[in-house]
This record gives structure tokens, sequence and C-alpha cells, in this order.
């Protein structure tokens, strides 16, 4: 278990602190341009956090886990988002774990991307590039080749230019340990041409397409292959980092094209396992674990002020 990644138990306030404190960066902008309600609601989100202290019966070891908060749910919001991250990184690798234990699985990472769009047609672009990826996932080649996938949506690139978007999907793919030396092998070519023709546009798109390998974390901690994946996948529900450099123009047509967007989504083997993902609140709100091995001896309330929390005496 990479349970040092994102088990929640292990987070002191401080990681909550700089989560809080990133948000400013997207409080100032939508304040900046004329969405005064969205901004005092992330100014406002977890305002307050209240924690379960807990002991070990067996070893006395204590830890916190967070027992509720008053989170904003705004899509942009860094700190909603870094639960986003954690509630889809653990749910993860407890599917892929189980996964594990039925089938030898290998795992692949594939971008998909399409040319720039001008930003007043995100969603549009978002519509096409979901139904070509269904089209996709559809043909023989694919069906062959994929047991499951999970799927997260980023709408910017890097230094995407003034009124253009970069819509993209990052996927998690899940493959036959034999994938790579079977017939059901897909070259990096062929996958450039399954998504144009899905697409259905007359270029070759840029289309990424990697093996899963160990990340190395430092000296003495590797991960393991699926520890990787999951973690790399987790990380781009955290991207939006761009978000705040765009104009008021773009920045507008981004929140207001983006309600209602969902930016998960699962296919195949996972679906059914990560169904969980249509909650969206559920994600942010994570659910105290029971734990028969560990008792509550006390609740800690931490209140935010003047860029700290404060535990409440
Ligand atoms: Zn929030």
């Amino acid at each position: 278990m990479s349970s040092e990644i994102i088990d929640e138990t292990i987070l002191s306030e401080l990681k909550f602190e700089k989560h809080k404190t990133m948000t400013n960066d997207i409080v100032l902008k939508l304040d900046t341009c004329g969405f005064k309600k969205e901004s005092d609601k992330v100014s406002g989100c977890a305002s307050y956090l209240l924690f379960s202290k807990q002991k070990n019966i067996n070893t006395s070891a204590t830890r916190l886990q967070l027992k509720k908060a008053n989170f904003c749910k705004f899509r942009f919001c860094n700190m909603c988002n870094w639960r986003r991250s954690i509630a889809v990184a653990r749910k993860l690798l407890e599917s892929l774990e189980f996964l594990e234990h039925q089938t030898k699985i290998s795992y692949l990472f594939l971008t998909l991307t399409i040319k720039n769009a001008l930003t007043q047609d995100l969603k549009e672009t978002v519509i096409h590039l979901n139904k070509s990826f269904k089209r996709m996932s559809e043909t023989k080649l694919y069906e062959n080749a994929v047991l499951g996938s999970f799927k997260t949506l980023e709408i910017l690139g890097d230094n995407t230019k003034d009124g253009e978007v970069h819509p993209h999907f990052h996927i998690l793919l899940i493959v036959k340990r034999n994938y790579f030396t079977s017939k059901d092998y897909i070259k990096h070519d062929t996958w450039v041409q399954m998504w144009q023709d899905a697409l259905r546009v007359d270029y070759a798109p840029v289309v990424h397409v990697q093996k899963v390998r160990t990340i190395e974390l430092n000296k003495d901690k590797n991960l393991t292959a699926l520890q990787s994946a999951v973690f790399e996948v987790a990380k781009y529900t955290l991207k939006h980092t761009e978000l705040t450099r765009k104009n008021c123009i773009d920045f507008t047509h981004i929140i207001n094209q983006t309600k209602n967007m969902r930016f998960y989504s699962a296919g195949g083997f996972l679906k059914d396992m990560l169904d969980f993902i249509k909650t969206d609140a559920d994600l942010i709100n994570l659910k105290l674990e029971k734990n028969l091995l560990w008792e509550e001896i006390e609740e800690l309330l931490y209140n935010w002020r003047e860029g700290n929390y404060f535990l409440k005496k």
C-alpha cells in the first residue's frame, strides 16, 4: 500500500494549511473577474476542520482523522481538488488491488489530444472528445487490448495561448500482463491512427503512450507499478495551475462552460468499481473509516484565521 501518499491519517494540519493558502489565487481571480458569489464561497472553504484524535488499542499510537469540515466543492478550489485527488487515489488503489488479485495486469498511460480550440468552444470540444473516445473504445483493436480505463480531463496545457484552450485526456489503461508481447499490442502509430479516426479529423493528433514504470520517490523508496499508476492519475485531478493566469474573458468562459462537466470517468472493468465518482460531494467529505483497532480519545477543532489554522482551546 502506498499509504504514506494517500492515507489521510498521517496528514498534518500543515497540509490543510498549504492547500487552504493555495486557494488565495483563485479567490482573487474570481473576485477580479466578477464572480463575487463564487469568490466568497471558495474564500470560506474549510474555515473549520474537526478532527477525531484516535488511539490504537494495541500499540497506543495516535492518529488524526478528519471528521467534519465545510468544503465549498467549487470545481477549481485547490482545497477541494486535493480532497478529490485523495479520494480518487484511494478508490483506484482499492479497485486495482482487487483486480490484481483476480488476474495478472499491466498499466499504460495514454494521452489523447486535439488541436487547441477557441475558449468559447470549450464545452463543445469536450463533448466531441468524449464522443470520440467512446468511438475509439468500441473498436475491435481497443476492445481486444484494453480491460479497463480511468480517464481524467485537463482543459489547459502549459502556456496555452490567450483565447485558446487545450482540452485533453490522461488515461490509465489496464491491459493483460502479456500485452506487450501479445498479438493485441497496439503500436504508437496505430494509436495515432485510431484516435484520428475517432476524432474524424484530417491531421494526425498528438498521442502519447507509455508503459507505467515504477517511480523512484527517493533513494530507498520505490513505488510499485500499481502505486505509480495511481500516483500519476491522481496528480491530474489537481492540476489547474494555469487557470489563474488566464485573462478574465478566457477565465469566464472556462468557469461558465465547465459547470456540471465531468472530469473523471471509468470504463471496462473499472466502470462499476468507480461508480462512486458520480457523487462529487462524497469525494470531498471522505467518510471516517470505522476501525475497531482505533478509538476516539478527543475531538480537535481548528479554525482558519489570518492565514493559519488555530486549534480551539
Ligand atoms: Zn473548496
